[in-house]
């Protein structure tokens, strides 16, 4: 080596101990020929200990048959290959000292493998640079995190954490798509609390709200999983039994019906009981539109509060033969 590639070697030596990435040259056989100065410092491993050394033999914790099929591949292919944090976290076990979280967490690592060349042209080493992308990362989980929760609360509503209408609409919606092509059976239910408005005039709001609360929460312990229930209305809720016939969505009404009636809300020294009236209905595939089945059910639930209330009605098209025979009224 001659004077003048000596001064460029000690150049060159001097940009890679001041980049803000880790560097690190490896043979074929993972020998270690440069670890630059981010190395040191986040590795808490000197040049000294890993130089002319095995990369995996110095280096703990490092996801070794990954890494070495990432180096193969790389030098069977003779071009760059990358690694983002988005599929793996991070390669070399780092701490980072962040200001943002105010503390230590670990660095998140992008990783580029870029064959190098010997002198004679063939392809002898292997660069690994390492970038810190910590920032980015907390910044997308951040984002992604506050995606979530935004899509959540425009989804629930806030009183009962229920599904609100909008969205209870749009999976009804799909339900009635799902059966249509399907053909299996669904029941929709409409439940609503009986004389409400009374609970209002005698309590006040904010105990009403304790008792739409109560219901609510009796309703979710009464479902299934994947009964997909929201509140349609001040008090009034829809419930979809996908999988269901209307006489095994009377099993769910009774024992909800029932629950309700047996539940008290305590307020100070008053204990506040309601009931509730349901309507029952199986989508059948001559109805046109989910707009249709719910306001079969509807009308299952009128006829329910137009009996007396604190009851069920399921809607039998069978049954149809004059206006008023279309609905029948069971309470077990
Ligand atoms: P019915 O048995 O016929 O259902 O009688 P009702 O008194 O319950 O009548 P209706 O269902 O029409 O009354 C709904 C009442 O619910 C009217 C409204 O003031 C009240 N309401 C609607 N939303 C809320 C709410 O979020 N909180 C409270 N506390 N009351 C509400
Ligand atoms: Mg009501
Ligand atoms: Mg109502």
């Amino acid at each position: 080596m001659n004077q003048l590639t000596l001064a460029d070697f000690h150049l060159t030596m001097q940009v890679m101990d001041n980049i803000d990435a880790g560097v690190v040259i490896i043979d074929k056989n993972y020998t270690v020929y440069a670890w630059n100065a981010f190395m040191e410092a986040y590795s808490g491993i000197g040049s000294d200990q890993v130089l002319r050394k095995n990369l995996f033999e110095v280096v703990e914790d490092l996801p070794v048959e990954w890494l070495k099929n990432k180096i193969a591949s790389t030098l069977k292919l003779r071009m760059r290959s990358f690694s983002c944090w988005e599929d793996r976290p991070r390669i070399f076990n780092f701490s980072n000292f962040s200001p943002v979280t105010g503390g230590s967490s670990f660095m998140y690592q992008n990783m580029t493998l870029t064959p190098l060349k010997s002198l004679d042209g063939e392809i002898s080493h292997i660069c690994l640079t390492i970038t810190d992308v910590s920032d980015i990362a907390r910044n997308k989980t951040h984002l992604r995190e506050s995606n979530a929760q935004l899509t959540h609360l425009s989804m629930t509503d806030r009183l009962t954490q229920l599904y609100n209408r909008g969205h209870w609409e749009v999976c009804l919606a799909e339900e009635f798509e799902r059966c249509q092509q399907t053909g299996l059976p669904s029941t929709l239910i409409m439940l609503d609390i009986d004389h409400f408005k009374r609970v209002n005039d005698t309590f006040g709001h904010i105990i009403g709200d304790a008792v739409i609360r109560t219901v609510s929460s009796l309703l979710r312990g009464s479902k299934r999983q994947n009964d997909i229930a929201g509140r349609y209305g001040g008090e009034e809720f829809g419930v979809i039994l996908p999988g269901t016939t209307a006489e095994h969505g009377l099993y769910f009404t009774e024992r909800l019906r029932n629950r309700v009636e047996e539940a008290t809300v305590s307020v100070d020294v008053r204990n506040i009981r309601v009931t509730i009236s349901l309507g029952v209905c199986e989508w059948a595939p001559w109805m046109k539109n989910y707009e249709q089945w719910l306001s079969l059910s509807d009308s299952a639930l009128y006829s329910s509060k137009k009996n007396g209330r604190n009851q069920t009605t399921i809607y039998l098209r069978e049954e149809c033969k004059n206006e008023n025979s279309f609905l029948k009224t069971v309470n077990i």
